[in-house]
């Protein structure tokens, strides 16, 4: 079946042309009011996300995610493998989040939040329209010859997006192995942490590649949140999009005459200036409906609204709109579906907020020795080897730590002889024995209750078997 005239558009995207090669997007330089506060929340999240790995709440890292030794903190709250349901069930919230706000608020994440938009328009963009001029300067240098001119604005902008590229590059490993490591590494000898050293240099690559070349390919090809938008997105969905109602009119869109009626004569309000594709960082036609492409940056709204002001025409021709108030003049309003999400989300948000107030500052756990059975000492004594470990999910040393059992009279032998001490942040291992007189034991196989003391003070309580003979049962 052959595509309708008006779909066309879809098949085929804005930036590969018709041999399949990629075609570099030269976009205008945006400004207006939305781009003005995009301006700002970037450079506010700018700041958070460069600083994160260095601020420290309660001693804790505010964001780490520490995958090779398996520690993470969120918003300054520490995650052990331990509390790996509490990592999912934030996980899943996310998710949901994502879905919900998706299901109401479009791609608006792809526009404002996401940190490969606000790299590429308000770092790495802003920079080229510094050096190599606007979308026609750019144009122009891209097709003249390797001169001076051209050799020095290629090579500066290729040294100062490396350069961006290296602190991103740290700063993402910050987030990997810890601010205070990665400062250390610095200060340190390079040559004392050579892996690190390679995987920075990897990183610094994979991001000058990205932002030097790859650029809104990414958001194409490689990002799967795009892909959502097909089953997520519905009439009722607000988006960037364009009013085609008002914008095509009865005979459709036409240029601009001076002194003419437009309405009266029957077209639309849309003067065919391209201006809005011209704009796009994704060389997409909004005018065309809403498309996979469209990251919603509103730089096509804010350029429209420069060309219906100066053509004195009502601004909004492009605005941040559902299909049902275009085509119908339907209010938004809370559907089912919202409401739903919006349930589901609450409740696990519950969930979360009761798993962290139930969570302990310290675990214990005490495991028998895997094949050993118990062994019958003097003076009717069962005895049975355990390994053990205690962890400390706290910013403090717990000192004098010792154990005693609590359900059952008998005793528990360190093998190292004495108490010890848990290091912050940090867990203790070792191996102890507990000894309990045959006659104690009510079958072959006792649950025995332990306290973990830091002094006279319990912290917690641990649970594990104890195997007896069978003829005691
Ligand atoms: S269509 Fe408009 S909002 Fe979408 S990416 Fe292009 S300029 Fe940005
Ligand atoms: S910028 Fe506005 S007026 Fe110009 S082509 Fe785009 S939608 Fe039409």
């Amino acid at each position: 079946m052959e595509t309708p005239e008006n779909e066309k558009f879809r098949d085929s995207i804005g930036t590969i042309d018709k041999s399949g090669k990629r075609s570099w997007v030269f976009p205008k330089k945006p400004s207006g009011i939305f781009y003005k506060y995009r301006s700002y929340v970037s450079y506010f999240l700018l700041i958070i996300l460069l600083s994160a790995p260095f601020i420290k709440i309660n001693g804790n890292q505010f964001l780490l995610f520490n995958v090779l030794e398996r520690k993470f903190n969120i918003f300054g709250f520490p995650f052990w493998p331990q509390d790996f349901h509490l990592l999912v069930v934030s996980l899943i919230i996310g998710v949901v989040f994502i879905i919900l706000f998706t299901v109401v608020f479009g791609r608006i994440f792809c526009g404002w939040i996401c940190p490969q938009t606000i790299f590429l328009e308000m770092v790495f963009r802003k920079i080229e329209y510094w050096i190599d001029g606007d979308r026609g300067k750019q144009i122009r240098l891209s097709k003249q010859p390797w001169n001076a001119e051209k050799i020095r604005k290629r090579v500066l902008k290729w040294i100062i997006f490396f350069i961006i590229s290296f602190v991103i590059a740290n700063v993402f490993l910050a987030y990997l192995i810890g601010g205070d490591t990665l400062i250390s590494y610095i200060t340190g000898d390079p040559l004392d942490n050579v892996s690190t050293l390679i995987s920075l240099t990897i990183f610094t690559c994979v991001f000058y590649f990205i932002f030097a070349w790859f650029r809104e390919q990414v958001c194409i090809i490689a990002c799967p949140y795009g892909r959502l938008q097909g089953v997520l997105l519905d009439n009722k969905t607000i988006n960037v999009a364009y009013d085609y109602v008002r914008g095509e009119g009865e005979k459709g869109r036409a240029k601009f005459r001076k002194n003419e009626d437009r309405a009266e004569v029957g077209k639309g309000d849309c003067i065919d200036c391209k201006q809005c594709v011209v704009v796009c960082p994704t060389n997409i036609d909004i005018r065309n409906g809403t498309q996979l492409e469209c990251v919603n940056c509103t730089a096509c709204i804010d350029e429209c609204d420069h060309m219906m002001e100066s053509v004195g025409l009502p601004k909004g021709l492009i605005r941040y709109a559902s299909e049902d108030s275009i085509a119908k003049k339907i209010p938004f309003k809370l559907n089912a579906r919202i409401k739903g999400y919006s349930a589901v989300l609450l409740i696990l948000i519950g969930i979360l907020i009761g798993m962290l107030f139930l969570r302990n500052d310290v675990e214990a756990t005490i495991l028998r020795l895997p094949g050993q059975l118990y062994q019958h000492k003097d003076n009717n004594i069962i005895s049975n080897v355990y390994t053990f470990k205690v962890i400390n999910k706290t910013t403090k040393d717990i000192n004098d730590v010792s154990y005693k059992l609590l359900s059952h009279k008998g005793t528990i032998k360190l093998v190292s002889n004495h108490d010890f001490i848990v290091p912050k942040q940090g867990l203790a291992e070792g191996t102890l024995f507990i000894e309990l007189n045959a006659s104690a034991l009510k079958g072959d196989k006792d649950k025995l209750e332990i306290g973990v003391y830091s002094g006279d003070k319990l912290i917690e309580t641990t649970i594990t078997n104890f195997l007896g003979p069978r003829s005691y049962k």
